[in-house]
C-alpha cells in the first residue's frame, strides 16, 4: 500500500460535507472541551475549499530571495530587537502580543527550514530548544512553555516558544492561540522583562549575547 495522494486525502473529508458544503463542529472533541474558547452553539465551519493546484511559494523560498541573502545592513527591523543571540542564532521577542512570552528563534548563519537545517546546526538546535524552554518556564507567570514551527508564511526556519500563563488551566493545549488572539496585549515594558529574564538565563546556560528587545517587529 502506498502512501495516499493529496486528492485521496482532500475526497475523505469532502465525502464528509454537508449539503451547504460544510463539515459539522464536532462537539465530542477539542470544540466541546473547557480549553476551546468558543461556545459551541455559537460555531460553524467555513465551507471547505477546493484542493489548491500546488503550495504556493513562500517568502524567501529561493534561498537568494530571502532576507537571509541580503547585506547585514538590509536586514529585517526584527533581527535588532533580539533578545539573545550567538553567531548562528536570534532569539526575538514579540512585544505587542498577550501572553507572558512570545519568542522566536531564528538561524542567522544560513538558509534553511525545519527539513534542510545542516547537521552541527541541528545539534545546537537541540540544545537551545532545551535551554529556552527552561527559561521560558522558570519565569513566575508562565505555567508551561509551548512549541511551535509553523512553515506555511517563510521559507527561512522560525521556531516560536509560548509560555501559557501560569494557573490558566482553560489555556492549556493548542487552543491556547486562539485564546491569545483576544486577550488584551500584556504592556510592552512587562514583556521586554520577561523576555530579558528568559535571555539572562539562556546566556547562563548556554553562552551568547544578551540584547535588548525592540517595541516593534
Ligand atoms: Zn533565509
Amino acid at each position: 500500500m502506498q502512501p495516499e495522494s493529496p486528492e485521496e486525502y482532500h475526497a475523505r473529508i469532502a465525502a464528509h460535507l454537508g449539503a451547504d458544503g460544510r463539515l459539522p463542529v464536532a462537539v465530542e472533541e477539542m470544540p466541546g472541551w473547557d480549553i476551546y474558547p468558543y461556545e459551541v452553539g455559537s460555531l460553524r465551519m467555513k465551507p471547505l475549499q477546493p484542493l489548491a493546484d500546488s503550495e504556493p511559494p513562500r517568502r524567501g523560498e529561493d534561498a537568494a530571495d530571502c532576507w537571509c541573502a541580503g547585506p547585514p545592513d538590509e536586514r529585517p527591523e526584527w533581527l535588532d530587537g533580539y533578545v539573545w543571540r550567538n553567531e548562528r542564532w536570534v532569539l526575538t521577542a514579540n512585544l505587542e502580543q498577550s501572553l507572558p512570552v512570545f519568542l522566536t528563534l531564528v538561524p542567522v548563519s544560513t538558509h534553511c527550514d525545519l527539513p534542510s537545517v545542516p547537521a552541527d546546526l541541528a545539534a545546537e538546535m537541540g540544545q537551545l530548544i532545551v535551554a529556552i524552554s527552561a527559561a521560558v518556564e522558570a519565569l513566575p507567570s508562565v505555567g508551561r512553555v509551548q512549541l511551535a514551527k509553523w512553515g506555511d508564511g517563510g521559507a527561512h526556519l522560525h521556531l516560536a516558544f509560548l509560555g501559557r500563563p501560569a494557573r490558566v488551566l482553560q489555556f492549556r493545549g493548542s487552543p491556547l492561540l486562539d485564546w491569545a488572539e483576544n486577550l488584551p496585549d500584556v504592556p510592552a515594558d512587562v514583556l521586554r522583562v520577561n523576555a530579558e529574564f528568559v535571555a539572562a538565563h539562556l546566556a547562563a546556560a548556554v553562552g551568547g549575547e544578551v540584547g535588548r528587545a525592540l517595541p516593534s517587529r
